[in-house]
């Protein structure tokens, strides 16, 4: 109590680095050591044998308390990145400014991180740290006392390590508490820390979203002062942040998230226009649905599907755009295409690897209008037609093309050759074909010999 209040006349921070941990027993957080994965296991293990601390530490204890499987398990130490290597022959580091350790086992890769220290000291006089003029942190490469590496992580619930040998939580910042009360909350003063890193903002629209905890009103405030921050980021680096959101498993919730907090702009600047026409939205939100469920499934979601889909309805309003304009539908559509891409580059920085499978999807789409003849065999066995069918599938459900012409693809995937047949011809019987037959006199006008 009398600390707190020195700390409040005196402007210090609670628990500033160099503050101790609570060290919760089993029955306060229900982590069991056979809840790791084996590999997990062995390292904290061989680190503890060889002398160093080895725990478990950020997403990993956070998804085991919340009883989520763990999608990756990352390892804190105090053995330097050198020494981490010299223990585990199946190892290598990785990186050069901040060096990790990727240690292997089967077809598993664990992450070793040494303890870091942000360079922060108690008073803001002492801090000398480098940072930019809105004060971004410039370097965060230090090595540190595992108090000082609990301090620089962002959320009091990802700074939270397991000891698997005693089966004990060290928690700093009351983070067990914060996991159970589902609140995200910042350590620290929520505005220097997002100022030091504004990606942290992205990361709190997704950790909400895909934890479904309620972001705390502290760390929630400055967010809409400091979102045009992230203009100041790397494009590549905001680029694996939306990756992250949009594979997370709650893309739905994650992208309206970020559009409630006013960090869009900063990430996926397309999303006003495509949220604010219906159709582009409820596009986007089969899009996310389907995703989401894809991830529940352990399906794979390929990135240039989502981020095909998340372009989609703007390649659509070109295409059309350049059509009345009087451009001739297939050249429009590439059109659309190259000048959509080349728009979104400065904005978001979708890696080209990724063009070329998203232009086959679009490039595709105008081919399932066209159902007679050979037609509709070549498209089956064109090397896209499940992403083009999929990506169909999601206008017939937001009303962009008919019902219709999805399902009647469904069923041309599922009948027979007979039922194949059948439906070109029942198809194909009411249209007139384009290129029309010098009438013969005394034939109905409009009318074609059935093939027998
Ligand atoms: P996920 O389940 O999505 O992987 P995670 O919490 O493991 O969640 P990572 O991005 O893998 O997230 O980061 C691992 C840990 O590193 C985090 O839990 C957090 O403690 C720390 N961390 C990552 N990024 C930052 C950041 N920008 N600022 C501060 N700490 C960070
Ligand atoms: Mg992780």
């Amino acid at each position: 109590m009398i600390r707190r209040i020195i700390n409040k006349v005196f402007g210090r921070k609670p628990r500033a680095p160099g503050s101790g941990a609570q060290i919760l027993p089993l029955a306060a957080h229900g982590i069991r050591r056979d809840q790791l994965d084996d590999c997990a296991l062995k390292v904290c293990e061989t680190l503890a044998q060889a002398g160093y601390k080895g725990y478990l530490v950020g997403g990993a204890v956070r998804d085991l308390l919340l009883g989520k499987t763990p999608k990756d398990f990352d390892v804190a130490t105090d053995a330097t990145p050198e020494e981490v290597r010299r223990l585990f022959r199946r190892s290598r580091i990785i990186g050069r400014r901040f060096q990790i350790v990727h240690v292997m086992c089967g077809r598993e890769t664990i992450e070793v991180t040494t303890f870091r220290s942000n360079g922060q000291k108690e008073t803001e006089e002492e801090d000398e740290r480098p940072t930019d003029e809105h004060g971004r942190l410039l370097s965060d490469n230090v090595f540190g006392s595992m108090a000082d590496d609990a301090a620089r992580r962002d959320f009091t619930i990802n700074a939270l390590y397991y000891d698997p040998a005693r089966e004990e939580v060290h928690d700093y910042f009351g983070g067990v508490a914060d996991c159970k009360k589902r609140v995200l909350r910042m350590i620290g003063d929520p505005d220097t820390r997002f100022r030091e890193d504004p990606v942290r903002m992205l990361r709190a629209a997704r950790f909400a979203a895909k934890l479904d905890f309620h972001i705390d009103p502290d760390t929630r405030r400055p967010v809409a002062t400091l979102a045009p921050l992230l203009a100041n980021i790397p494009r590549a680096r905001i680029f694996d942040e939306a990756l992250k959101l949009l594979l997370s498993g709650h893309a739905l919730r994650g992208v309206h998230q970020l559009r409630a907090e006013g960090l869009h702009h900063g990430m996926l600047p397309l999303l006003d226009t495509i949220l604010d026409d219906s159709t582009g939205e409820r596009f986007i939100n089969a899009a996310l649905k389907t995703t989401d469920s894809r991830i529940a499934q352990d399906k794979p979601a390929s990135p240039a599907f989502l981020f095909g889909t998340l372009l989609w309805p703007q390649v659509l309003q070109r295409w059309h755009a350049l059509e009345s304009a009087g451009e001739k539908p297939q050249p429009a559509l590439f059109l659309a295409m190259d000048e959509v891409l080349d728009a979104q580059r400065s904005q978001l920085a979708i890696p080209r690897r990724y063009d070329g499978m998203m232009k086959e999807i679009w490039a595709l789409q105008p081919r399932f209008e066209q159902r007679g003849g050979q037609r509709p065999y070549r498209l089956l066995e064109h090397p896209r037609f499940r992403a083009a069918y999929d990506f169909l599938l999601l206008r017939a459900e937001s009303g962009e093309v008919a019902t219709e012409l999805g399902e009647w693809w469904t069923r041309f995937q599922e009948v027979d050759e007979a039922g194949r047949a059948d439906m070109l011809q029942a198809d194909s019987s009411p249209k007139p074909r384009r290129k029309r037959k010098r009438k013969k006199p005394g034939e109905a006008a409009g009318g074609e010999t059935q093939p027998a």
